[in-house]
């Protein structure tokens, strides 16, 4: 007997039915005496749904309220779940954030998990082996009492923490692949599955984009040791294949010196031009930009040719791109530069891998290729195990083909 947290996203209960079949894999894994709790996401462009309305309410609307609204997505879901289940002859109950109780912070919008208390789930598992069906993406606020959700794809991160509380013997996260690819398989259809992924890896390419999972579900799983597979819910539930683990990295035996290429389209770029050259410039730019919250990404200071102004290029996430043009205009007297220049038509493409901590010139392969296929680069950074480029949004496609297909990542 083991005890399993099965999450199903968006797309796996998009309609009634979809919660049928899904339920279906819960009752393969139930009939196999296992303990089960059960995480949804809300119905597939529920939220987004939810979030339009907030917005269509006020321009300036009230972040508890919003989670207020935004979580009713999955309150819906995991009721129609346990309906499902129990027409389907097991027992099953539904759990808000609020019940288990899932206990988050008070950053409404992007709650950190603080705790899970699973003793009200665990007594039903000694009881009949209930079936907990927990509404992803959701908890509450232990001081304020107030519904809290935990940021945009929050429900991989619901399951992990969950089976974390119950130490669960692993957490399938049930999607509409059936595993991590070595990039999107919707842009490269020459992607390949992976049959492991290391934590740090996989850390690497959900923040740089891969959405497959969220990036804090994937730290909660390294940090608490949860087993954890991402798993198609549309394969045949009574024939599932087991999908990718992401695990340590020294349980994997076939390292490539490049496992994966992400993308993201969430950059704006920034130019400041002819900025004063001399000593505390760059913290009187990023300062005010940090205390507004605006997180900075890639910088580029460029050395100057007169010794007295240089230009300064940086990204920033798009949501906040207007906004820090605004700051920036309003500081111009401060900052002393001669013109602003912004484009929010720029993605940033990465490559990840653990071997580039051993392998030299991996980038520069990348820029040669880029280069070839006439891809002009507008900032670069590189870290320990990754490097990014920055482009023009145009190319997005063809960049990463290219070095998907220059790593030797591209399924035969
Ligand atoms: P869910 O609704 O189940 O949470 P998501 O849409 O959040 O599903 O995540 C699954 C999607 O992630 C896939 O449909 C795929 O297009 C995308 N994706 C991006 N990068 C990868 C990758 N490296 N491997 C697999 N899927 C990826
Ligand atoms: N429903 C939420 C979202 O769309 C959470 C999730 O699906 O993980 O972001
Ligand atoms: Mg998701």
């Amino acid at each position: 007997m083991a005890r399993l947290v099965m999450k199903f996203g968006g797309t796996s209960v998009a309609t009634v039915e979809r919660i049928k079949n899904a339920a279906r894999h819960v009752k393969r894994e139930f009939d196999a005496g296992n303990q089960v709790a059960v995480v949804v996401s809300a119905m597939s462009g529920k939220t987004n749904e939810l979030v339009a309305w907030c917005k269509e309410a006020s321009g300036l609307y009230d972040q508890a309220e919003y989670d207020t609204v935004v979580a009713s997505g999955e309150q819906v879901t995991s009721g129609l779940m346990a309906i499902v289940l129990q027409e389907m002859g097991m027992p099953a109950r539904s759990w808000q954030g609020w019940q288990v109780p899932l206990f988050g912070s008070d950053a409404h919008g992007s709650a950190r998990i603080e705790g899970v208390d699973g003793a009200g789930i665990l007594a039903g598992f000694d009881r009949n082996r209930e079936i907990a069906v927990c509404s992803g993406f959701q908890g509450v606020n232990p001081r304020t009492n107030r519904i809290v959700t935990l940021g945009r794809g929050g429900s991989d991160t619901s399951a992990v923490a969950l089976a974390a509380g119950l130490k669960a013997d692993r957490c399938d996260i049930y999607t509409d692949v059936d595993g991590v690819y070595t990039t999107d398989p919707r842009v490269v259809p020459k992607a390949r599955r992976m049959d492991k992924v290391s934590f740090e890896e996989m850390l690497e390419m959900a923040s740089l984009g891969s959405k497959v999972l969220q990036v804090r579900s994937v730290e909660i799983a390294m940090v608490q040791r949860v087993p954890t597979y991402v798993r198609s819910s549309f394969d045949d539930p009574e024939n599932p294949n087991p999908g990718t683990l992401i695990c340590d990295e020294d349980d994997i035996v076939e390292q490539q010196i490049v496992t994966g290429i992400a993308f993201s389209r969430d950059e704006a770029q920034i130019t400041l031009r002819r900025v004063a050259d001399k000593p505390g410039v760059a913290a009187a730019i990023f300062g005010p930009l940090a205390d507004a919250n605006i997180n900075v990404d890639m910088i580029i200071q460029v050395v100057s040719d007169d010794q007295a102004t240089t230009d300064i290029t940086f990204t920033v996430p798009t949501a906040d791109y207007e906004r820090a043009k605004t700051l920036l205009e309003s500081m111009h007297d401060i900052i002393a530069y001669q013109s602003l220049q912004g484009a929010n038509d720029v993605v940033k493409i990465s490559a990840i891998g653990v071997g580039m901590r051993s392998h030299a010139g991996v980038a520069a392969r990348a820029f040669r290729a880029l280069a070839e296929k006439g891809i002009n680069i507008r900032a670069i950074t590189t870290s320990e195990i990754k490097f990014s480029v920055l482009i023009d949004a145009a190319y997005t496609e063809l960049a990463v083909r290219t070095l998907h297909s220059l790593y030797g990542l591209d399924a035969a």
